[in-house]
């Protein structure tokens, strides 16, 4: 399958990052290496005995602050493939209700020989905080509204997978931008690695600090979507919102609502993502969430593979390609 590579050769290059806090500040080439050494991982979870010996000894820890299915099952499984030993600490059974400081609660965690701690948090930045008071390796699995990188990652590998490359493609993000940390995310990862970004949504789930992006903004998805390569729909945070940012539900649907009606004016091999949870009926109807578009179950089981692939390389794996 054809990939674009961006920025120096990846072979000559040396993995040195012990953390993942964000894609504003990878390179290129290194989204292209946790890509590369994804598909290399996706091999084992095809493989009736799933797992490799790569992180043994080591200890990962999920510390998640807020609800999560997807992203904190995926970490779990994706450490256990690699042969780490895994913890999963919830905020509610832990000292933290006692009055204990967050920082108080990371270090006392470390403190147990923990190599990685896997971070989600409601504040931007925490996993920033993290890893400068902390020595082992720390990865954001979402931080407020700021970045959800392993999300985004798992995005574009899906769309590499599917579509064979990136560069030059046009992807229309739609929704609620303004809260959305996936939709941040995506837009380092999507125009680093060369295609065209649309942001599309209502006026005021779009913030104007957006343009400094170098993204196109659009407020009818009409109009964008007979030029849209890939769609990636996403969630309205209802969480994060203080409210009124739109009439009603059912006005959103019908102007940006994904559905079979629509998709039919989109590009015959249209590619449909969406990060999940997923609202059937709100952002996109059942018959297109599992529609012959819709990549939504595959890009879970590629979160496993990218997962892993960070997990390697944050403890000091170098890139692999599948090849190898
Ligand atoms: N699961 C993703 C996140 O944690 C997307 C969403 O919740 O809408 O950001």
């Amino acid at each position: 399958m054809a990939t674009e590579v961006s920025g120096p050769a990846k072979s000559t290059e040396l993995w040195t990052r012990r953390h993942l806090l964000d894609l504003e500040h990878l390179e290129p080439w290194e989204i292209e290496a946790i890509l590369d050494t994804a598909s290399a991982f996706r091999e084992v979870s095809e493989r009736s005995r799933k797992k490799v010996p790569a992180l043994q000894g080591k200890v990962v820890v999920n510390l998640f602050f807020e609800p999560s299915t997807r992203t904190r099952t995926s970490f779990s499984l994706a450490a256990k493939r690699l042969s780490a030993d895994t913890v999963d600490f919830t905020v509610s059974s832990s000292s933290m209700a006692k009055g204990e400081t967050f920082i108080d609660t990371a270090k006392n965690i470390e403190a147990m020989g923990v190599d990685i701690m896997v971070v989600r948090h409601q504040t931007p930045g925490t996993p920033h905080i993290l890893a400068r008071k902390l020595q082992c390796s720390v990865i954001n699995a979402g931080d407020g509204g700021h970045e959800h990188p392993t999300q985004a990652l798992l995005d574009v590998f899906t769309i590499r997978e599917v579509k064979g490359r990136i560069r030059g493609l046009t992807v229309g993000l739609i929704g609620d931008i303004a809260h959305s940390r996936v939709a941040r995310s995506n837009i380092w990862a999507l125009k680093k690695l060369g295609a065209h970004v649309i942001v599309c949504g209502p006026p005021t789930l779009i913030p104007r600090s957006i343009t400094k992006l170098d993204v196109e903004i659009a407020y009818s998805l009409d109009e964008i979507l007979p030029r849209c390569d890939v769609l990636n729909v996403l969630r309205i945070q209802f969480e994060r919102q203080r409210g009124g940012l739109f009439p009603s539900i059912q006005e959103y649907f019908a102007l940006y609502g994904v559905t079979e009606e629509r998709l039919r004016r989109a590009k015959d091999d249209v590619l449909l993502l969406a990060p999940g949870p997923i609202n059937r009926g709100i952002e996109l109807t059942p018959g297109v969430a599992d529609g012959e578009h819709s990549a939504v179950l595959r890009q879970v089981t590629n979160g496993l593979a990218v997962r892993m692939a960070v997990l390697y390389l944050v403890s000091g794996g170098q890139p692999r390609s599948a090849a190898e």
